[in-house]
């Protein structure tokens, strides 16, 4: 047989499909290791043939894995095929997406231990009185059955493979699954569905639309109305994709689907080894396990004869991809759901504003939960004017409201959770001198002081500084730290509060395998009274003794240029705010800001999203923002400034070409460079569209593959979430 095979490498711009030999038992979609240029790389087999036009003397032949299924099935295949032509990618680029990273580079291995198991019985033996080790395998065995070889030497050292060359017993290989969740145990809750949660089940069930947005306030009950629809899947053999936020993988929610699933289900995240990954995926492929639970990337899940895919907090900005091929998972699932032919359920209390319209627009069905369960209030949020905090002289970052609310709710023994989006402990060093600010010397961005470790960290490439003792310009010695990170809010809190136990949630303490989990767990098990936090604390946790929130700087997101800055505000000071009195107590929040009639800030105090929704579309509309355009970015980088600059001039002209012969699908269109100039050493520039008309879209997809270089990165975005 002849296999046609896509040679996974790394650097290449284009796909580089060869004709290998292969022996008849290899399958389409299967992995390979492929000879190429005095190497083996991995490579996956895209189609069968009887001939090649090469000489067959000339083709080299490919050594199969051991796999017991082809690790790609059809509708990845397809899956895959699609992606390839919407986003101009090499098809090795999309293929992995769909296998965990350690499957391609072949380090992880199955864990294979050797087991025995006797095939004589000890009276047909013939052995010595002296054997003693073998005589105490050989009763081990009879009584125990099949054993774990390493664990019968450890008891009879020898024993085993003495008994096995005489013919006593025989030893074989058996997969061993990592199972990750050995130290979770929870109890399973079973609960019966409130009313407003039968109503939901039941109207994804007999609403015909593939599409249905599950609009439900924190603390409604979502995540039961997703669980019983998993489990109605498993119930029919069906399987199931349920995709959260990263971080909403708490150690609680982990424990609930560990308990309600056991091993059916397949909980892909960040604080997995590879090995354990590996194993999980395979668990999947081959229909051990019927449920895939993780973020984004878990949409790609081996799964066939889908049930359902559910997507949690929808309106998350992880959801999309911010490297090549920049799909969104919307869109992925929205294939697989309708190749699968199963519903696809869209969950958040705040949904963005593009996906509120389609359910409007009767396009997807809308299901509204607005109760909390058990009718419990959602919590009341004061605003604290900071203006007129500076004015009575109060300069700290806490107003008099919070102090009071925060006094009240720790003399109660109750929990407190202070958000700011911002980490570090000050923003920037400015020297009042003569005004220097330190920068990054990789990144056009400055420097942000960390007091925990003494020294400026860059928060775009995470390069560390030591701390100035002066100013390098001009030696001054007034060196002046500028804007509060999460850090001094932590440090100002144990001043005023010294008996309180304070843990602080943030990218530089949630580093390593188990990061954020650990610091939520010490959370939930009341072990700490106050969590300060960046946007990771906003989503999804439940923690029923925290009856005060505090926001602390909520204008700081409506300031950022993005036409998403009023959605995301909203969306934020929602979810931090839902995080407080979801138990029997009522919550409150305090709401800090600068501009206390923002009404942004006022819909989202009085939890109106059906407000803010229509002053926000109508805002959009009028200014011909998304979901009424398409904002498209095309990002030129590359170390090299001249050879960026070459790729940029060369998309520009044909950019520029398809604009003057489209004139009314364009309703903006400039180069520029990008807002911060250089990250990692790397020069960006940028052509900025705004297309009222996405037909021109695949042009300019294949502009900007034609002009990628060797040195330059020419890729495309479109509605980016971040624009830096
Ligand atoms: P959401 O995801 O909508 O924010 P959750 O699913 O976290 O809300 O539910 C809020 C709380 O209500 C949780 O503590 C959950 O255990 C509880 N809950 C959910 N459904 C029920 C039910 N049918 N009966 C009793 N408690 C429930
Ligand atoms: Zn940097």
């Amino acid at each position: 047989m002849i296999a046609e095979v896509i040679v996974d490498i790394a650097a290449s711009e284009t796909d580089r499909i060869f004709d290998y030999l292969c022996d008849d038992g290899v399958a389409v979609g299967s992995r390979v290791r492929a000879p190429f240029g005095g190497k083996i790389l991995p490579g996956f087999v895209m189609r069968l043939k009887e001939a090649s036009d090469f000489p067959q003397e000339r083709l080299k032949k490919v050594i199969p894995y051991e796999d017991e299924l082809p690790a790609l099935t059809p509708e990845c295949l397809a899956l895959a095929e699609k992606l390839t032509a919407r986003y101009r990618v090499p098809k090795a680029l999309t293929l992995r997406l769909f296998l965990p990273a350690e499957m391609r580079t072949g380090k992880v291995r199955e864990l294979m231990r050797n087991y025995a198991t006797l095939c004589t019985s000890i009276e047909d033996m013939k052995l010595a009185k002296t054997a003693k080790n073998q005589l105490g395998a050989a009763l081990y065995l009879q009584e125990h059955g099949k054993t774990d070889c390493a664990y019968l030497n450890s008891l009879f050292p020898g024993g085993v493979s003495a008994l096995e060359k005489k013919g006593y017993a025989v030893i074989a290989k058996e997969q061993i699954l990592r199972d990750p969740y050995k130290s979770v145990n929870a109890e399973k809750v079973e609960r019966t569905l409130t009313p407003d949660q039968a109503r939901a089940v039941d109207t994804i069930h007999t609403d015909p639309r593939t599409v249905q947005l599950l609009h439900g306030v924190t603390g409604s009950g979502k995540t039961e109305v997703y669980l019983t629809l998993i489990a109605e899947c498993l119930q029919e053999g069906k399987s199931s994709i349920f995709l959260v936020p990263e971080i909403s993988l708490t150690p609680q929610m982990l424990s609930q689907l560990r308990a309600r699933f056991g091993k059916n289900a397949a909980i892909l995240h960040s604080g997995l080894s590879a090995g354990e990954r590996f194993d999980e995926w395979w668990r999947l492929r081959t229909g051990e396990a019927k449920i895939a639970i993780g973020a984004r990337s878990a949409i790609f899940a081996p799964l066939e004869n889908l049930g359902v895919i559910i997507v949690d907090e929808e309106h998350d900005s992880s959801y999309a991809s911010e490297s090549a091929p920049r799909y969104t998972t919307f869109d992925v699932a929205y294939l697989r759901a309708k190749k699968n032919n199963c519903k696809l359920v869209l969950g958040s209390a705040t949904p963005s504003a593009e996906t509120y319209k389609r359910a409007k627009d009767g396009e997807f069905s809308l299901i509204r939960m607005d109760k909390r369960i058990n009718k419990r209030p959602l919590p009341e949020i004061l605003i604290a004017d900071m203006r007129r905090e500076v004015r009575r002289g109060n300069n700290s970052s806490f107003s008099g409201a919070l102090k009071e609310e925060l006094s009240k709710c720790l003399s109660q023994g109750k929990q407190a959770i202070l958000f700011l989006n911002r980490r570090g402990y000050s923003q920037t060093v400015i020297c009042k001198e003569c005004g220097y600010v330190a920068k990054c010397e990789a990144c056009d961005v400055s420097l942000t002081y960390h007091r925990d470790e003494n020294c400026l960290k860059c928060h775009y490439c995470g390069t560390k500084y030591s701390m100035l003792s002066a100013c390098p310009d001009c030696g001054g010695r007034k060196l002046s730290y500028a804007g509060t990170g999460t850090q001094r809010i932590a440090a100002d809190l144990q001043k005023m509060y010294p008996n309180a136990r304070i843990i602080r949630m943030d990218n530089d303490t949630t580093s390593g395998k188990e990061g954020h989990y650990k610091i939520l767990k010490t959370f939930a098990e009341k072990k700490a009274d106050i969590l300060v936090g960046t946007q990771m604390i906003a989503k999804g946790h439940d923690f029923p003794s925290v009856t005060l929130v505090g926001i602390l700087d909520a204008d700081m997101s409506l300031h950022f240029s993005d036409y998403r800055s009023a959605e995301r505000t909203f969306q934020l000071i929602t979810q931090v705010a839902g995080r407080s009195g979801r138990a029997e107590e009522q919550g409150k929040v305090v709401l800090q800001t600068f501009d206390p009639e923002n009404e942004v800030l006022r819909f989202a105090t009085s939890y109106d999203y059906e407000g803010f929704y229509e002053n926000e579309i109508s805002l959009r509309a009028a200014m011909a923002f998304p979901p009424f355009s398409k904002i498209v970015r095309v990002l030129v980088t590359g170390e090299d400034d001249k050879k960026c600059i070459e790729a940029l001039r060369e998309v520009y002209i044909g950019l520029e070409q398809l604009y003057t012969e489209n004139p009314d699908k364009f309703l903006f269109f400039n180069k520029m460079r990008a807002p911060i100039k250089r990250i990692q050493n790397k020069y960006r520039y940028q052509v900025l569209m705004r297309l009222s008309d996405t037909s021109v879209l695949p042009e300019v997809y294949s502009i900007c593959a034609e002009a990628r270089t060797r040195d330059a990165l020419v890729s495309v975005e479109e509605n980016p979430t971040n624009l830096s």
